[in-house]
């Protein structure tokens, strides 16, 4: 085997659709049975299309059931404040596409499994790795049947946040810190509803309202800590500031029986110094966790992988071992993003949502048109919709 990767997020399924396309063998493993859990956004960007563009996936994705944002919203006290419009961004796609990500996930591996090489294995979770000579040879996992084992030239992990592999391989993430975490829950939607996707804020309170078509999938922010205060006062504790903050919810809020409804998502930025070790490369949130903040970590574990096989799929088609400078090439191509956008979502992270979260800022005073600030309007769309340094697809397909 070529290469193995842990973890069928956006990072390893697209790594895995890259790899198995330009002719390498890959084998993705995924710990739970199907890609249909919830809390894992839902935005794709511009950057990230234009990635399925050059896929020739586009036409395929856009026929998932999504809604396109071109401009995004906050909803204060005093009404909606424009933040940004991508319409004036260069390229074919000038908008954030909102899709459940199973669907994304599903539509990625199944363009996989259109290649030989590609093999996928749902309900096995990566436990070990295997080393030989001071190199990681592959990987140990789980499933129903017991612990197998996989060899590969390359192991990538690429399992998420609370990476397994990395801390297997005894690596341990610098904490950058997040002030708040994520209440998750739906409601249902009434045709009535605004049907765009926003986030609101008011002194004290924050929340971000997916429409999902028949239902909201609702974000309501608490400082870090303060859920299990929240569980202690019971349900509402939560029901009240959401009907406070979208009093047309007021009419079904009641469908939130109890935090049996609700999860809590912890939020955190980290990073790695060093994302590989010889035969182990970690990409995506396994080496750099992303905050929530302007909804781009999809897309940044996204042009890893494409970097990654733009990279990797030569020496790994070749069957030899791959160099740990290769490895690390990677790493000098893909940290300066990843550094770029975490100090952006950590300005935010202080500058805001701390502040609107300790009643230390109310927006309602803002103008209700940002995009009419000409450098926020140059820099916040591309920022948004491109990001740092975006990747394109420049391994063939074989
Ligand atoms: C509350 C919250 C909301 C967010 N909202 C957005 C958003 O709207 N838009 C956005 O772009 N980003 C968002 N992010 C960030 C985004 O979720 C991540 O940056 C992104 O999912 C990273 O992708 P990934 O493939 O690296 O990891 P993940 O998406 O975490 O995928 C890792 C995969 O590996 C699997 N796995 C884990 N361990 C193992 C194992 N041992 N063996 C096998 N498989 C394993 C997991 O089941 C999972 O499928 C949000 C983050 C948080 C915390």
């Amino acid at each position: 085997m070529s290469c193995v990767i842990a973890g069928g997020g956006p990072a390893g399924a697209m790594l895995a659709l890259l790899l198995a396309r330009s002719g390498v063998e890959v084998t993705l493993l995924e710990k739970h049975g199907d890609f249909l859990r919830d809390f894992r956004g839902d935005t794709i960007h511009p950057s990230t299309l234009q990635v399925l563009d050059e896929l020739g996936l586009a036409g395929e994705f856009l026929r998932l059931p999504h809604r396109k944002a071109y401009d995004l919203y906050l909803a204060t006290d005093r009404g909606d404040v424009r933040m940004a419009t991508l319409r004036r961004l260069r390229g074919r796609y000038r908008y954030v596409a909102f899709v459940p990500q199973w669907d994304f996930l599903n539509l990625i591996t199944s363009a996989a499994a259109r290649y030989p090489g590609f093999r996928l294995l749902m309900n096995a979770e990566a436990c070990g790795l295997i080393r030989e000579g001071g190199a990681v040879r592959g990987l140990r996992y789980r499933d129903a049947t017991g612990e197998h084992e996989i060899r590969a030239a390359l192991t990538v992990a690429a399992d998420g946040r609370h990476s397994v592999l990395r801390e297997r391989a005894g690596l341990v993430p610098q904490d950058l810190g997040a002030p708040m975490d994520v209440v998750w829950f739906r409601l249902p939607r009434e045709p009535r509803d605004r049907d765009d996707t926003f986030l609101r804020l008011s002194p004290g309170h924050m929340m971000v309202a997916i429409n999902r078509e028949s239902y909201w999938q609702l974000a309501y922010l608490v400082l870090k800590g303060g859920y299990d205060e929240m569980t202690r006062q019971g349900i509402d504790a939560l029901r009240g500031p959401v009907a406070g903050l979208l009093p047309w919810l007021g009419d079904r809020i009641g469908q939130l029986g109890s935090y049996d409804d609700v999860s809590v998502l912890t939020v955190m930025i980290n990073r790695l110094r060093r994302w590989h070790r010889p035969g182990l490369l970690f990409i995506g949130d396994a080496a750099h966790a992303m905050s929530p903040v302007f909804g781009v970590g999809i897309n940044l574990a996204v042009q890893d992988a494409v970097a990654t096989a733009n990279l990797l799929a030569g020496p790994l088609r070749s069957g030899a071992p791959i160099p740990e400078a290769a490895l690390h090439r990677v790493q000098r191509r893909r940290m300066p993003p990843a550094r770029v956008t975490q100090a952006a979502q950590r300005v935010v992270q202080n500058l805001v949502i701390s502040r609107a979260l300790t009643r230390r800022l109310d927006p309602s005073g803002l103008p209700p048109d940002l995009t009419r600030i000409p450098l926020l309007n140059r820099v916040a769309p591309r920022f948004i919709g491109h990001g740092v340094r975006p990747e394109h697809v420049t391994v063939k397909e074989l």
